[in-house]
């Protein structure tokens, strides 16, 4: 027999990781009681569940079940450790950091071995991938906190956070949540998964062991219904971060809407794994492995999702098989094991009704010859050929270990295959063509792309979704600002009975007084009707009627309705019109059309940008009668709002080409790509004072960014947005960009909320209109940005112009390189 023979003949011996140490520690300590305060507290209702070990099916450990009363609890603890803790120096918070991801180090294999047990997942890859990068977060975020001072100077702390992670990666989600929170101030109170406490609950230890003060970090295990559901409600909360299911980011996304409590969700995902003619057949085979196979598919985003161009399909999906055959499946502790345990018997179960519902659909079933272990709950790897993309297993989150193929031609129906999903959290790119990957990877609508790579993973670079795929990012400076919020950021709440509110905030802010207005009010009237000739005042004005702008063009409304528009004292000044479902229809429409917008230069972009703020500085004097007319404020006050709305253009003109991605460099031979891409389709309420500058201050930075807008003007003060029409006719803009439906705000305002093909919705408004746009938004599960209600100042630079809108226009996209021979 020769070395080539036994090498392919040679089989596996078993190479067990002791299991002893870490059912040692569980055996010590179950049932486990709940951390609060630093301390180990029984459970308000005395119960406990069990936690299973997925490969055995056999009782682990009983760890508490929290209710409500322990979120009482835990909040308050974190709410007394967040006077102390939000002001605790960076450096200070640097080095409990560093002391977490050391001690992680410390306990990394015990770590491991509890996260095998306790998950299914093989200790290949707790040992040499969770634990790793567990470790790495908490190092990275260190040096976060050490640097927030310098690098994010206007942001503070938001509070109390409540994080809610899934059962697919226990520890590696609670670093991806605690570690940042921790960095920039926050305390928080946690709650793993049912199924898989245990690590948190040794993490819970470490933070003990370090000394952390008490309630800065709070752990609290149980159930979704008791624990998760109340932590989302709880009023003192300020938070929350989720990785899970996107039924459940939905419902939490309808739980908080309008409670003015931050959100970021991380859902799930049908990623596609694209596979070119020129790949490298022999990588690509591996990369399946790790893309569908790694972590028994239990991955939010796993390529899951096969398509081959259709010249190589066959020769690919023999060499599959082939590796398919060769897999090993069993005890996840067994350190030569390629797939452990499903996490429950529960996902079990939907794991096998999906594959029969495909089976059933037509699609052609393969599964290597081997038998799964019968204790415990495995499942085999499978493929699926013959998938026709309309069916339910090439649609639906499969969460298992079933890989489903389909084929194309062209590069462009690769792209098409890929974007069809309502998902959008990652995709892989093979090809030995770096130009046809870089080509391809900026049009999948998703938020990382690995090229020649899949599954890579790393503090430096954010991670996050497009789509139903859920909003905001984990990792990278991007990741920070999930858990700030700006210093001046005050919690006042807009008075009622706006639109005048320019009259209590003057540019100064102070208020007007009355003797300027009837001073001003006179100076208008005389600028306004007293001509050279005299005839101005016996001659009738010519009418001008502003209707919509959709597509570049002026439109009348569909319904034929308009609506009048009053002075502050009643006059009426002019008629826009009455804006309705059928025209935000048309004109999410236009904005579609106009996507090529995106892919332009910046320097384009900038131009045009300059190009309105040049036509609007032409024309200053009759937008300042325009406000003073609408509002009754001073002629200065009106001037500093047109020019305010000049330097704002002139700002976000600058922006275009300077807010910029970087290139991260994660411990990998290569870089990665963060580039922030447009959103899509933006829909945007204006605030009801400042008729220009609220306008301008949110339609610049969303067409710089690239997207397509659907703007609706103040209700009560349209005409300063319709005269902009002329001005955005003349700057070279090109139609269907901006769109502008004057009309009732919050009827307008749903209408675009609730809309599928609208990607993201701003509304600045009164509280209750924001809850219904936070509430509407999540049937896409839209990216919102709204004020609760609360006061900002569109004068300040600071509060009216900050970077804060171009993150909000724009989504980061991190695109993977590897390099090298
Ligand atoms: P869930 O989304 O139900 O659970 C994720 C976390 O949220 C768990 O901690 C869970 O608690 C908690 N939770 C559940 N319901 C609520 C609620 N109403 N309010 C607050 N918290 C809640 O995922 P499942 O575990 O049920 O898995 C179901 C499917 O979700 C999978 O098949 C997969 O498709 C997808 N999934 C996606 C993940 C991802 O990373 N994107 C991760 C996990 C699952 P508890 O454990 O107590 O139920």
């Amino acid at each position: 027999m020769n070395v080539m023979e036994i090498f392919e003949t040679m089989e596996y011996g078993p190479a067990p990781e002791a299991a002893a140490p870490g059912l040692t520690w569980i055996q010590e300590r179950s049932p486990f009681s709940l951390f609060i305060n630093n301390q180990w507290i029984k459970p308000a209702s005395g119960q406990y569940i069990d936690s299973i070990n997925p490969a055995t099916g056999k009782q682990l450990a009983k760890v508490a079940a929290a209710n409500s009363a322990d979120v009482d609890a835990a909040v308050a603890a974190a709410r007394v450790a967040f006077e102390t803790w939000g002001k605790t120096p960076g450096h200070i918070r640097a080095r409990y950091m560093y002391a977490i991801a050391r001690h992680i180090q410390k306990h990394s294999r015990l770590l491991a071995v509890l996260e095998s047990l306790d998950n299914g997942k093989p200790i290949r890859e707790t040992r040499d991938i969770d634990i790793p990068l567990v470790a790495r977060h908490f190092y990275y975020h260190a040096g976060w906190a050490q640097l927030m001072e310098s690098e994010l100077p206007g942001y503070q702390p938001i509070g109390i956070v409540g994080q809610i992670i899934p059962w697919n990666f226990p520890l590696l989600m609670l670093a991806w949540k605690i570690a940042p929170a921790l960095a920039m101030g926050n305390t928080v109170v946690l709650k793993p998964a049912r199924y898989t406490s245990l690590t948190a609950l040794k993490f819970a230890e470490i933070v003990q062991e370090i000394g952390l003060p008490p309630g800065v970090v709070n752990v609290l295990t149980g159930e979704a219904s008791q624990v998760g559901e109340a932590l989302v409600r709880h009023p003192d909360v300020n938070k929350i971060a989720f990785t899970g299911s996107t039924e459940v980011g939905r419902s939490i996304r309808r739980a908080t809407a309008g409670s003015g409590k931050k959100l970021s969700l991380e859902l799930g995902g049908k990623s596609p794994f694209i596979v070119f003619d020129d790949a490298d057949l022999d990588s690509v085979v591996e990369g399946v492995v790790d893309a569908i196979w790694f972590n028994q598919g239990q991955v939010c985003c796993a390529g899951s999702r096969l398509l081959v161009q259709e010249n190589i399909a066959d020769r690919l999906i023999e060499k599959l098989r082939v590796r398919m055959e060769h897999l090993r499946i069993g005890d996840p502790l067994d350190k030569a094991v390629d797939i452990g345990a499903i996490v429950s018997p529960g996902q079990l179960k939907e794991i096998q009704r999906l594959v029969n519902q495909g089976v059933e659909e037509g699609a052609v079933m393969w599964q290597p010859s081997w038998v799964c272990p019968t204790e415990g709950y495995f499942f085999p790897p499978t493929l699926f050929t013959n998938v026709s993309p309309a069916t339910t297993i090439a649609q639906v989150e499969i969460f298992g270990p079933v890989l489903v193929s389909m084929t194309f031609r062209t590069p462009a129906e690769a792209v098409e295959l890929a974007n069809n999903t309502r998902y959008g959290l990652a995709a892989s790119v093979w090809s030995e063509n770096i130009n046809l990957a870089l080509d391809v990877a900026p049009k999948l609508k998703a938020g990382t792309i690995w090229i020649n790579c899949t599954n890579l993973f790393d503090a430096t670079s954010g991670f996050g979704g497009y789509r139903e795929s859920g909003f905001g990012r984990e990792g990278g400076k991007e990741g920070l600002y999930e858990y700030v919020r700006p210093k001046w950021e005050s919690y006042e709440t807009l008075p009622e009975g706006l639109p005048i509110a320019i009259d209590s905030i003057a540019s100064d802010g102070s208020k007007s007084s009355s003797s300027q207005d009837e001073e001003a009010e006179g100076a208008v009237r005389d600028r306004a009707f007293v001509s050279s000739n005299g005839y101005a005042q016996t001659l009738p004005a010519i009418d001008r009627t502003p209707k919509m702008f959709i597509g570049g063009k002026q439109v009348r409304p569909d319904g034929g309705y308009s609506r009048d528009v009053y002075d502050p004292h009643g006059h009426l000044i002019g008629q826009v019109g009455e804006g309705n479902r059928k025209d935000i229809r048309n004109a999410v429409e236009a904005a579609h059309k106009a996507s090529g917008w995106a892919v332009g230069t910046t320097h384009n972009r900038a131009q045009i940008l300059y190009y309105i703020a040049e036509n609007l500085s032409v024309r200053e004097d009759e937008f300042v009668r325009r406000i003073v007319q609408q509002t009754g404020c001073t002629y200065a006050d009106a001037a500093a709002e047109v020019q305010a709305s000049i330097s704002r253009l002139f700002s976000y003109a600058a922006w275009t080409d300077k807010f910029e991605g970087v290139v991260h460099r994660p411990p990998l031979r290569g870089a990665v790509l963060a580039m922030p891409e447009a959103i899509g389709v933006i829909g945007i309420a204006c605030p009801s004072e400042y008729p220009l500058l609220g306008f301008i201050s949110l339609i610049a930075p969303a067409i710089a960014m690239g997207n397509t807008i659907v703007v609706i003007p103040s209700q009560q003060l349209p005409l300063s947005a319709t005269d902009c029409y002329q001005v955005l006719e003349t700057s070279d803009l090109p139609g269907g960009v901006v769109n502008i439906v004057t009309g009732e705000r919050d009827m307008l305002s749903q209408v675009l909320a609730a809309h599928d093909d609208v990607d993201a919705m701003w509304y600045f408004g009164p509280a209750e209109g924001c809850k219904r746009v936070e509430l509407a938004s999540a049937g896409n599960m839209k990216r919102t940005c709204v004020n609760y209600g609360h006061l900002r100042n569109w004068m300040d630079v600071v509060q009216g112009e900050s970077e804060e809108f171009l993150r909000e226009a724009t989504q980061v996209k991190n695109i993977w390189i590897p390099y090298g021979e």
